[in-house]
């Protein structure tokens, strides 16, 4: 059998994540569930079971930032159709379905508000020492786990912070969020053995920092009740690196991250607007992380009508179920299957157009001017709290219209070099029209394109304004 990892994941995040329309006035995390959100999530699960991804992660089904005080009423009867559906969409294609579940934070908002015995000193995070806590936990936890038939949980506590009260303020973060994530998978485990158990350290510490070493056994200990671990750090791992395959070794559960680099697909924008293939970013990735004793990965998906994104799957998935394959034979795969190539020049011609336009990005954005080169991994192309939302934030370099990314992400010289980079590509592209067998693909290769370059026109002449 082929060297492949355990726990091949694909994550939605949200379900509105993956749509393949845009939801340009509506809030983000959108927890509609229509028809388009539930056809969006079956063409995604049959394209990642092709691929070789074996689990997909959703949040959003039941709630976001707020359950209902009687939680039955999240879900309505067209609702319960459509995850019904949806989850039999994943057991037809071998895909296992996991939900996610916020662990005293993400769903608690109303609960919070409503009943003083949870509350500590976040509005979003139930307090970590109170019994009251725990019991809305376990409700939470009975419900979601025997109204529907999922295969497992993602368990998150520390996304939206946590609750600094004085008794839980005696233990660190590390310490702190997982005895409370352990506690709930043991709960999860003695309701029902067979769940499969993720855990995300998304948000565990600030993102700039490490895990101490005496911190390592808290993970260490709640290892022994789950599947498997997310290192969910922003800016390379959460673990100290020269001590990470010691750490994993350590682990009593599988170990991964998020495939080492992954652009946070924007709910509210066109989803053709952007066009950022990786796969030479997370193939590096992914083959130093198993070599380095990694056995999982939770790969952020997006709307697979853009072409950039369905590469990304449609490779990762490949090199996740093998790891030793090289990277171009499968591009070359994929290219053929999806592209129809006419001729090995053509195909030729079209992986090298998703490898040119990932380095015309990412030789040129701020952070390739640094030395050495700061690790980020989540990557925005656009803020998706507030009002700015049609700025194209990864292609800028004023951070104040931009919260969750306070770096410089392009100045005037990369865009200049990423718009020529992208006209080159385009002249190529268009040349090949004749010799594929998908003009819908090759279509919207060249309108996500062609919307890159509107956007650098557009960020220049502005800068040119503003600066005068
Ligand atoms: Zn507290």
């Amino acid at each position: 059998m082929s060297n492949q990892f355990n726990h091949r994941a694909a994550y939605g995040t949200w379900i509105n994540d993956m749509r393949n329309s845009a939801l340009p006035y509506e809030g983000w995390p959108s927890v509609r569930l229509d028809q388009e959100t539930e056809q969006s999530i079956i063409e995604t699960i049959e394209l990642i079971s092709k691929s070789g991804f074996n689990e997909i992660v959703l949040w959003g089904l039941f709630a976001a930032y707020s359950w209902p005080l009687d939680l039955t009423s999240a879900i309505d009867s067209e609702r319960a159709l459509r995850i019904e559906r949806i989850i039999q969409a994943a057991n037809r294609c071998g895909i296992k379905i996991l939900t996610g579940i916020g662990i005293y934070s993400w769903g608690f908002d109303t609960i919070i508000e409503s009943d003083p015995e949870v509350r500590g000193t976040n509005l979003h995070a139930m307090c970590g020492s109170k019994p009251e806590s725990w019991e809305w936990m376990k409700k939470i936890i009975d419900f979601v786990i025997k109204r529907f038939d999922f295969d497992g949980l993602h368990l998150e506590s520390a996304d939206l912070g946590r609750c600094n009260c004085t008794v839980c303020d005696r233990e660190g973060d590390v310490e702190y969020h997982s005895r409370i994530t352990a506690r709930a998978a043991q709960y999860i485990r003695e309701q029902d053995s067979s769940k499969i158990l993720l855990v995300s350290l998304c948000g565990y510490i600030p993102y700039y920092k490490k895990i101490a070493a005496n911190e390592i056994q808290y993970l260490i200990e709640m290892s022994k009740h789950i599947d498997y671990l997310i290192d969910g750090g922003h800016n390379g791992y959460f673990i100290d690196e020269t001590t990470l395959s010691a750490v994993i070794e350590q682990l009593h559960c599988d170990f991964g991250t998020s495939g080492g680099i992954w652009l946070y697909p924007p709910q509210r924008w066109e989803r053709l607007r952007w066009f950022l293939p990786y796969t030479q970013k997370t193939g590096k990735h992914i083959k130093q992380l198993y070599h380095d004793g990694g056995r999982a990965i939770e790969y952020y998906l997006g709307p697979i009508i853009n072409p950039g994104v369905e590469m990304n799957i449609a490779f990762g998935g490949r090199l996740l179920s093998n790891v030793d394959r090289e990277m171009d034979d499968i591009l070359a795969e994929v290219v053929t299957e999806l592209y129809q190539p006419m001729d090995t020049e053509t195909c030729a011609s079209l992986v090298s157009i998703f490898k040119r336009a990932e380095n015309a990005y990412f030789d040129h954005w701020y952070d390739a001017q640094d030395s050495p080169k700061a690790e980020l991994r989540q990557l925005y192309v656009s803020e998706f709290y507030g009002n700015d939302l049609q700025k194209p934030t990864y292609l800028a370099e004023a951070p104040e219209f931009n919260r969750l990314m306070t770096r410089i992400m392009m100045d005037a010289r990369g865009r200049e070099r990423y718009r020529t980079e992208l006209n080159f590509i385009l002249a190529d592209l268009l040349a090949l029209e004749a010799n594929t067998g998908s003009k819908g693909r090759m279509e919207r290769l060249r309108i996500c394109i062609q919307n890159v370059i509107k956007d650098i026109d557009e960020t220049i002449m502005k800068s040119t304004d503003h600066h005068g």
